[in-house]
């Protein structure tokens, strides 16, 4: 008797596996909002690189470099972040949905008002009719 076969896929790199309320697609979030161990020790080398640069003008204040390098991690991990969050497909963003019900559906209509532009690119408005 051979054992059934139970594979369950997972998402190794993905935090969160969701499917899409509004399209259905099945989505991925790969990274969280929070900085990793990694990021720490990049933000670390990145600021005693800094940090010993100014060194020879700012003296002991290019100690607070550190601050300046973290918030600036920080940031780019949250942008990059609601980046994942809003579907490909049709832009739906699931962080302003709980929030504002109201601008997840006007950034939806702004995500399709902008996939037309893109598909049609050439519209003739200029052509009178006479
Ligand atoms: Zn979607």
């Amino acid at each position: 008797m051979k054992a059934l076969e139970t594979r369950v896929y997972k998402y190794k790199n993905k935090s969160n596996v969701f499917f899409c309320p509004l399209c259905r697609t099945e989505r991925g979030i790969s990274i969280s909002p929070k900085l990793s161990k990694r990021n720490y020790l990049q933000i670390l080398l990145t600021s005693i690189v800094f940090g010993s640069a100014l060194f020879p003008f700012m003296g002991v204040k290019c100690f607070f470099i550190f601050f300046i390098v973290w918030a600036g991690f920080e940031l780019a991990v949250r942008t990059d972040y609601k980046k994942q969050v809003a579907c490909p497909h049709c832009g739906f963003d699931a962080t302003w949905y709980k929030r504002d019900v109201k601008v997840t559906r006007q950034l939806v209509k702004e995500f399709w008002a902008q996939k037309q532009t893109v598909a049609v690119p050439k519209t003739q408005p200029t052509a009178k009719q006479v």
